[in-house]
């Protein structure tokens, strides 16, 4: 099943300087979040794409209540269903620890600081959202590399039997 990385999407976009790179390479650096209205662009042509048929992993999507809601609209006109969200828990000094070790470029000290802040005002919420739904599992993500993938695959594989 495909994994679809907005945030890689983006990127890739940023790099090859498309049209749509063009327009988000600002926001993406400064750590705030592209337009709802291009995010659903992306996000709509590629969950049209035929290698979503028998399910697809959003990862980075959506991120924020707005986008929660168009994301319902587009999978009721691909009659899919969201069988899950997984939300990953990593204290913050950690989540920090790693973006920095990363070095992206938007993982500069003052931008990690931004997009943590943008997390909790704009996307923490969504726990809540989906929480309601009945179809939120919380994974812990402070753990080593393998185990956390252990436990996310096992997740998935209960998720595909619902
Ligand atoms: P990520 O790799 O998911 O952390 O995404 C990197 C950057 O891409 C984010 O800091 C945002 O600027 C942008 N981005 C990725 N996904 C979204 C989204 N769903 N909504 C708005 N901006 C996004």
């Amino acid at each position: 099943m495909p994994a679809i990385s907005t945030g890689e999407m983006l990127r890739q976009a940023v790099d090859t300087g498309s049209e749509i790179g063009r327009r988000v390479g600002t926001t993406m650096r400064a750590g705030e979040l592209v337009d709802d209205e291009t995010m659903t662009d992306v996000v709509t042509h590629r969950l049209s794409e035929d290698d979503t048929k028998d399910g697809f992993l959003l990862d980075g999507y959506p991120r924020n209540l707005d986008q929660a809601e168009t994301l319902e609209k587009i999978l009721r006109e691909l009659q899919a269903d969201l069988n899950a969200v997984l939300v990953l828990e990593v204290p913050e000094g950690e989540l920090v620890r790693r973006a920095l070790a990363r070095a992206r470029e938007d993982d500069k000290a003052d931008v990690i600081r931004e997009r943590l802040g943008v997390y909790r005002k704009k996307t923490e919420p969504l726990i809540d959202y989906y929480r309601q739904r009945g179809i939120l599992r919380a994974v812990d993500g402070f753990q080593a590399v393998e185990k956390v993938t252990s436990v996310l695959l096992s997740e998935l594989s209960e998720m595909g039997q619902r």
